[in-house]
């Protein structure tokens, strides 16, 4: 066996190269399996179900009273945004992509959800008030 830095001959069980003293044999360098090691976190499925879940409760609450008629209580806006912008983030993240960009998508979607209610809501009271 020679020495990798000087290229002497060293006998086989020598753990030093005799002339440069640089070690010999069995070299420290980490596996590429042992090196690359990239833990890919991804947000649990149960988190993107509890969210539906309550974007769900989100549109009843948006939806119901629009197509009884009532008034939309504007601060349901907001609330539409949130979980739908919270469920297309979780949901883009699952599918590795970038959050924000779901967090966009859903912020959009909910504020047509909510625009959309108000405009059944409006429609329904012009329709029963003749
Ligand atoms: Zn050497």
């Amino acid at each position: 066996m020679h020495c990798t830095q000087c290229g002497t001959l060293a006998s086989p069980d020598a753990k030093f190269c005799a002339k440069c003293g640089s070690p010999i044999g069995e070299t420290e360098k980490p596996t590429e399996a042992q090196a690359v090691t990239v833990v890919v976190s991804k947000p649990r499925a149960l988190w993107l179900y509890i969210v539906g879940i309550l974007l769900f409760g989100a549109y009843a609450a948006i939806f119901i009273p629009a197509i009884v008629g009532l008034n939309i209580n504007p601060q349901v806006g907001p609330g539409s945004m949130f979980w739908n912008g919270l469920f297309f983030y979780l949901w883009w993240k699952r599918r590795g992509r970038k959050g924000w960009h779901g967090a966009l998508v859903g912020s959009v979607i909910g504020l047509f959800a909510f625009f959309a209610a108000a405009f059944i809501s409006a429609l329904i009271r012009h329709g029963a008030g003749g």
